[in-house]
C-alpha cells in the first residue's frame, strides 16, 4: 500500500509538472524564434524600400546600400540575396550566386507580393523572403520589381533555448526528489496506523487473551477495521470455547455410562460367589447403561449429520396433519403408561414443503419431552394452524415447567434442567438442540414459554414454501 501511495503521489505531482514544463519549453522557443524573425523582417522591410527607390536592382551603384547589406547580413550572421524581376541574382552578400537565375518557390512567391518565412532546422537558419516593390502607398502594395532573401542564423536563440531546456531538466529532477521525500513522509504517516494495527493483529493471533484491538490512529477506517477484527476474534474465541465445552461435555456424557458399567462389572468380577439374582440385576443395569450410551452416540450422530447436511434437505410436499397424527399414535403407549391424555387440534389441512424425516424428528422430540416432563395423569395438547406464509405447531403440556432463567438454555447441547429427572427418563440433553437445528434448516423459528409447576408451551413456526439459501 505504501508503494502504491508513493507512486500515486509521484504521478500526481510529476505529470502536471512535466506537462507544464513542456508547454514552457514550447513557449520559450516560440518567443525566441519569433522575436528574431520580427527583427529580420523589420530590417528587411526598411531595406527593401530603400533598394526599390534607389534602382539598386538595375545597377548596383550605391555603395552605401551595398555596405548596409553587408552590415545587416553580418548582424544576423547570415546572408542577403537580391533577385530582380527576371529571377536573376543581382546581389549575394556571400558572393556565391550572383548572376545565376533562381527558379525556386521562395522568390516566385515573393514576386507575387507574398512574404514568407522558412526555417531550416538542420542548419539552424531562418529565412525571410519578401518582395521589393515600388509605388507602395497606404492603399496599394505597389509593383513588385524584385525579391529579397534574408537568411539569419538562429544559433544564439538555439543555444539559449538549449540552456533553458537543461535548466528545466535539472528543475524537474529536483522537484522529483523533493516529491519523493514528501511522498515517503506522507505515505509513512498515512500507513502508520495500518502497520501498528497489523502488528497488533499478529500479536493477538499468537495469543488471544480477550483484549480488544484498539487502534487509536487518526483514521476512522482503521478504527473500523480494528473493531471488525476484534469482533471476529471474539467470535472465533466463542466458537473455540463452545467447541471445547462440547468436547468436554461429550467426553463426560460418554464416560458416565462407562463408569457405571465398570463399577457394576467390577463388582461381579471381584465378588467370588455372586448370587444369580444379583447377577441378573447387575447385568440388567449394565444393559440399560449400554442402551444409554448407544442413545447418546445416536443423538450425537444426528446432530453432526444435521450440521453437515444443512442445505442437503430432502424437500417434498408433506401433509403436516397426517405427520402429527402418526407421531402422536407412535408416542401414545408412552403417554398411556403414565395416564397422560393427548389431544390433537387442527384448524385446517396444512401442506408444506419440508424434509419429512427432519420435521418428524422436531415434533417427535417436542411431544416426547411433553410426555417425559409431564406429571402422571397430565395432558399434552398439540395444535396445528397456518396462514398464507407459515404453519404453526403448538405443543403444550401440564408438566414440571422450566424456570425462566433456563428457558433460553434448554436448546444448548447437553443442557438439562433437572439432570436426575432427564437421566431417569433416558434423556441425553441433545434432543432440543437437534430440534432447533432442524427448525433453523427450514428457516423456521422455535420458542418456549413455561411456568414451573404449571407446564410448558413450545411453538414452532415453519414457512409453507421452502426457502432455498444461496450459498
Ligand atoms: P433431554 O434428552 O434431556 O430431554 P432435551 O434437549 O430434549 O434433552 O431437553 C433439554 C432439557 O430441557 C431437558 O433435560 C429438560 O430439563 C428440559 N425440557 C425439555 N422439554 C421440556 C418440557 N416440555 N417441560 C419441561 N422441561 C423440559
Amino acid at each position: 500500500m505504501r508503494v502504491h501511495l508513493v507512486c500515486i503521489l509521484l504521478v500526481v505531482g510529476l505529470v502536471p509538472l512535466y506537462a507544464g514544463m513542456q508547454i514552457m519549453k514550447t513557449l520559450h522557443w516560440k518567443q525566441g524564434y519569433e522575436t528574431r524573425l520580427e527583427q529580420i523582417k523589420e530590417q528587411g522591410i526598411a531595406l527593401a524600400g530603400r533598394i526599390a527607390q534607389s534602382g539598386y536592382l538595375q545597377q548596383q551603384m550605391q555603395p552605401d546600400i551595398t555596405a548596409q547589406l553587408q552590415v545587416l547580413s553580418s548582424t544576423f550572421a547570415g546572408r542577403i540575396v537580391l533577385v530582380n524581376n527576371s529571377l536573376v541574382v543581382v546581389k549575394d552578400t556571400a558572393g556565391r550566386e550572383e548572376g545565376k537565375t533562381l527558379i525556386s518557390e521562395e522568390p516566385i512567391c515573393a514576386m507575387r507580393g507574398e512574404t514568407k518565412v522558412y526555417y531550416n532546422e538542420e542548419e539552424g537558419i531562418a529565412q525571410v523572403v519578401m518582395p521589393i516593390s515600388v509605388g507602395v502607398t497606404a492603399e496599394s502594395s505597389g509593383q513588385v520589381i524584385g525579391a529579397m532573401v534574408l537568411e539569419g542564423s538562429l544559433a544564439d536563440v538555439i543555444a539559449e533555448h538549449n540552456l533553458f531546456q537543461e535548466n528545466t531538466v535539472v528543475l524537474m529532477i529536483g522537484v522529483a526528489v523533493l516529491l519523493l521525500v514528501v511522498a515517503l513522509v506522507v505515505s509513512g504517516v498515512m500507513t502508520k496506523s495500518l502497520r501498528t494495527l497489523s502488528g497488533r493483529i499478529e500479536q493477538v493471533t499468537e495469543s488471544y487473551d480477550g483484549t480488544q484491538i484498539i487502534e487509536t490512529g487518526n483514521y476512522l477506517e482503521v478504527e473500523r477495521i480494528a473493531g471488525a477484527v476484534g469482533r471476529m476474534m471474539d467470535r472465533v474465541a466463542a466458537t473455540e470455547k463452545s467447541r471445547q465445552e462440547f468436547v468436554s461435555n461429550v467426553s463426560h456424557e460418554l464416560k458416565t455410562p462407562l463408569t457405571a458399567i465398570k463399577v457394576l462389572s467390577d463388582s461381579l468380577v471381584l465378588e467370588p460367589d455372586v448370587p444369580i439374582e444379583m447377577y441378573r440385576e447387575f447385568i440388567t443395569d449394565i444393559n440399560a447403561e449400554i442402551d444409554r450410551e448407544a442413545k447418546i452416540v445416536n443423538d450425537l450422530l444426528s446432530l453432526v449429520k444435521l450440521d453437515k447436511t444443512s442445505g442437503e434437505l430432502n424437500i417434498a410436499e408433506v401433509n403436516i396433519n397426517e405427520l402429527l397424527e402418526i407421531i402422536l399414535k407412535r408416542l401414545k403407549p408412552l403417554a398411556l403408561k403414565r395416564g397422560i391424555e393427548m389431544v390433537f387440534e387442527s384448524y385446517r389441512t396444512v401442506l408444506a414443503e419440508v424434509d419429512e424425516v427432519k420435521i418428524s424428528l422436531v415434533f417427535s422430540n417436542l411431544i416426547e419431552n411433553a410426555i417425559k416432563y409431564n406429571r402422571d395423569g397430565g395432558k399434552v395438547m398439540v395444535s396445528l394452524n397456518s396462514d398464507h406464509k407459515f404453519f404453526y405447531v403448538k405443543i403444550e403440556d401440564t408438566g414440571v415447567g422450566i424456570p425462566e432463567e433456563e428457558q433460553g438454555l434448554v436448546f444448548d447441547r447437553f443442557y438439562r434442567v433437572d439432570k436426575a429427572r432427564s437421566r431417569e427418563t433416558g434423556g441425553t440433553g441433545l434432543g432440543l438442540s437437534i430440534t432447533k437445528s432442524a427448525v433453523q434448516m427450514h428457516k423456521g423459528l422455535i420458542k418456549v414459554q413455561s411456568i414451573p409447576g404449571v407446564g410448558s408451551i413450545f411453538t414452532v413456526r415453519i414457512p409453507l414454501s421452502f426457502v432455498m439459501t444461496v450459498q
